[in-house]
């Protein structure tokens, strides 16, 4: 189906090619407005969520190079962290007549009925990052093994307090990410796998008793939400007793739990901050790590699934079956959307330089 589809979509290609060659524009990421990038070959959609948060700014650059270089032109939109927006953007792309969309949602509940009109007029989707839900209207889903990354959060906490030498108990609170975001209940319930046992055994003990993940979400990821449930939860129960450790789910997370804590007096050596997690190993929290303030973070090279997006979108245009490493695992409601999952990497203090300078992710200079 598909691919008699993509043949086309190739021969529709290659003809506004010929039209386009001529007209060539220059490079792609622009404002919240869109841009069109040279190259020959049909233009391909990309919608990304916010430009408020550094890794989509990346995300959003590398998907553009990789598509450049394999001949397309692109537009690039972000949807500034408001759903109606991005379903406007991506009609407006449609509309432009795209040849494909790569698309982070930011509800991934509320693209059915663009994502529809893009299957009418043929327009191959690839989620990008974020499983889109709820529609067959989704061909692929590039994106990293979210519930490890969760698993990795954890894990760094158990290990840095010694909960496996037998410490503690220990107390803890737990942070997640947005409630329309498909990775928030992954990334959750991967931690909550290694952390359950140790609460269970009343070596961890979230004394807000918030454990559920419909108490611990924070819409759209803001960091200011995050701050002021920290700073009601630290006045509501830890006037005599102080926080070991806080799963937060991404750095822009940390940053806000991190001033909540400073405006209560820890990071004293008498009151010192508690084990931090984080996702994304975006510049100002490698710096806080660096600092010696948040602990952890999970690092995912947004160049690699630039590439994964591109080659996916590339490949459908043309006709091929996108390499693919996990089936099974996201059913988005409608139906089990073929991905490819990238493995992301636990950071802290020790091996920043490893994973974040030497493979040229962040210069030694941006760090410093
Ligand atoms: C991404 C994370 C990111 C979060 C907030 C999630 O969908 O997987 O990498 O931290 O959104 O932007």
């Amino acid at each position: 189906m598909r691919t008699r589809r993509s043949a086309l979509t190739l021969i529709a290609g290659a003809a506004s090619l010929a039209l386009t060659l001529t007209a060539c524009g220059q490079s792609s990421e622009g404002g919240s407005k869109e841009s069109s990038g040279s190259a020959k070959g049909g233009t391909i959609g990309i919608a990304m969520p916010t430009k408020s948060s550094e890794r989509w700014i990346a995300d959003g650059k590398n998907v553009v190079k990789d598509l450049e270089a394999k001949g397309y032109k692109t537009k690039l939109v972000y949807g500034e962290d408001d759903p109606d927006q991005q379903v406007s953007q991506i009609e407006n792309l449609i509309t432009q007549g795209v040849k494909g969309l790569i698309v982070a949602a930011i509800d991934n509940k509320s693209l059915n009925n663009v994502l529809q009109q893009a299957a009418d007029a043929k327009i191959p989707v690839i989620a990008y990052d974020r499983l889109i839900l709820g529609t067959k209207n989704v061909d692929y889903y590039a994106s990293f093994d979210n519930t490890k990354v969760g698993e990795l959060q954890a894990s760094y906490i158990v290990d840095k307090l010694g909960l496996k030498n037998g410490k503690g108990p220990f107390n803890i609170e737990l942070f997640a990410g947005s409630n329309d975001d498909n990775n928030t209940k992954y990334f959750f319930n991967g931690a909550m796998s290694v952390l359950q046992p140790y609460i269970d055994s009343k070596k961890l003990v979230v004394k807000s008793g918030q454990t559920k993940l419909t108490q611990v979400t924070t819409l759209r990821w803001d960091g200011a939400t995050a701050q002021k449930r920290m700073e009601d939860i630290l006045t509501s129960t830890y006037s005599s007793a102080k926080v070991d450790a806080v799963l937060s789910p991404y750095d822009g997370i940390s940053i806000g739990i991190l001033a909540a804590l400073k405006s209560d007096g820890y990071g004293s050596s008498s009151k010192p901050l508690p084990v931090i997690t984080g996702q994304d190993a975006e510049l100002a929290s490698v710096k806080s790590i660096i600092a010696g303030e948040q602990t952890q973070t999970v690092y995912k090279d947004t160049r690699k699934l630039a590439d994964v997006a591109a080659n996916m979108v590339d490949d459908v245009l043309n006709g091929k079956k996108p390499e693919t490493n996990d089936t099974k695992t996201y059913d988005n409601g409608t139906k089990v959307v073929p991905a490819y999952l990238l493995q992301p990497v636990s950071v802290d203090k020790t091996n920043y330089t490893k994973e974040l300078v030497d493979t040229g992710y962040y210069t030694a200079a941006e760090l410093k």
